[in-house]
């Protein structure tokens, strides 16, 4: 059996042994002490292995990927195309998430028992999400970037800092003679290569890791309260199959030129692994590895934009944000008019932007957006009980979207033919193993 099959296997089973626990023994002592003892430690032993490889992968794919796109000028070209596309499909998920708000309202019945009940039950979490929470908007967004310390942003797993270090070194490679760069460069591709072998061991443990985490969400999962906001889950939930269906669908075959089915095929991998861990970072490892073996994307090129989409480009989570602070403003009686409207897009998109790629990661950036159109920021904690079901549905769109990213710019930068992607067997990725 491929890997790709046990992985789907281990997520079916996973869920459907939480959901029986849940429904079965509801609070049950043992049910708990699984979770806690098997399910969860083995899941965070999966998850954790794919996390050790981000750092150094992120800054050996991006500093080989800027070296080898040759010219800073090139650089630029690339980098503003493929920053152009990140902020372009993110504003188009964003507007179908606020259109499908607005026709269907979620929050216009949510009565005020029910609000009041969910917001005492998740107040004290939404109060430590705004603690530790974003800043707001202002200048100290862009300084930030720039890291003091290399080191410490690798440590801190601050991925914005270590992307800026690995493009401003990878350009300085360019600059200095050939002879000088070439080591540090063979070094970079060396480490690079172990550490996609690491990926590859850590992929072998996908499919239990992947049990015992929907296990661990699904077992403990509040059903009932997915039932009380299931408008909002359903606008959520129907938005993102909408967007992936026909948004990613029609852009990855006009810019990158792949027919869907041949996508949607390919990039099945990435998407499980998006579902099951809840995070881009932590699934960039595998995202790298289906775009140059599944669609034979030239290195270069995946290790220059995945990188950069697994922090940035998060179509999932913009139209996620749109429709989370429109409907919590409906939920509040506040008709917002179309400019403000307009305005929760623009902030949607930048937040999905400066939002950190793990579990929950869009959070404290939805509670900035909603005290600036008049919300209250707490009110976030309305949601919180069903969030980590549509983190994993949006995290699974943001690695797709990053995926479509790629062709497209493979396809306008590197010459790549979109054929080529039928025709690589997916041979040395993990699911092949
Ligand atoms: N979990 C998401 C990701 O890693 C971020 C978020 O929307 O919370 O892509």
């Amino acid at each position: 059996m491929k890997l790709h099959t046990k992985i789907v296997l281990g997520l079916a089973l996973g869920a459907a042994a939480g959901v029986s626990a849940n429904v079965v023994a509801p609070d049950a002592g043992w049910v708990r002490w699984l979770g806690d003892n098997v399910a969860n430690p083995v899941g965070q032993i999966f998850l954790r292995m794919l996390l050790m490889t981000v750092v150094p992968l992120v800054f050996a794919s991006i500093t080989l990927g800027v070296a080898g796109l040759g010219d800073i000028r090139k650089v630029g070209r690339v980098g503003g195309r493929t920053l152009g596309y990140f902020l372009f499909s993110s504003a188009l998920s964003a507007i179908l998430g606020l259109t499908l708000v607005n026709v269907v309202r979620p929050g216009a019945g949510l009565g005020g028992a029910l609000r009041d009940q969910l917001m005492a039950t998740y107040r004290t979490q939404a109060q430590g999400l705004q603690a530790g929470g974003a800043a707001g908007f202002g200048p100290d967004l862009f300084v930030n970037i720039v890291p003091r310390n290399p080191i410490a942003a690798a440590a801190n797993m601050d991925m914005l800092g270590l992307i800026f270090f690995a493009i401003v070194f990878g350009a300085a490679l360019t600059l200095i003679p050939e002879d000088r760069a070439r080591p540090m460069l063979r070094l970079l591709e060396a480490l690079g290569d172990a550490i996609v072998k690491v990926i590859d061991i850590a992929m072998k443990l996908a499919p239990i890791g992947v049990f015992g985490l929907i296990f661990v969400v699904t077992s403990r999962f509040g059903w009932q309260i997915l039932f009380q906001l299931l408008k909002y889950v359903l606008v959520v939930v129907g938005g993102l199959a909408i967007y992936a269906a026909v948004g990613l669908s029609i852009l990855v075959r006009v810019f990158g030129g792949v027919r869907p089915g041949v996508f949607w095929r390919k990039a099945w991998t990435s998407l499980v692994t998006g579902f099951s861990t809840s995070s881009s970072n932590a699934t960039l490892p595998t995202n790298i590895a289906v775009a140059e073996k599944e669609f034979a994307i030239p290195p270069k090129i995946a290790g220059f934009v995945l990188p950069l989409g697994a922090t940035m480009n998060m179509n999932g989570t913009a139209l996620y944000e749109g429709v989370t602070v429109l409907f919590l403003a409906q939920v509040f009686g506040l008709g917002l008019t179309l400019p403000q409207q307009a305005f929760v897009i623009v902030l949607s998109v930048i937040t999905a932007i400066g939002a950190a790629g793990v579990p929950g990661g869009s959070l404290p950036l939805i509670m900035v957006v909603l005290a600036s159109v008049g919300a209250p920021p707490e009110s976030i904690a309305i949601i919180l009980g069903v969030d980590r079901i549509l983190d994993m549905c949006r995290t699974s769109l943001n690695v797709t979207g990053d995926l479509t990213a790629a062709c497209y710019i493979a396809r306008t930068e590197a010459g790549w033919d979109p054929a080529s992607a039928s025709r690589a067997n997916g041979e040395g990725v993990p699911q092949a193993a």
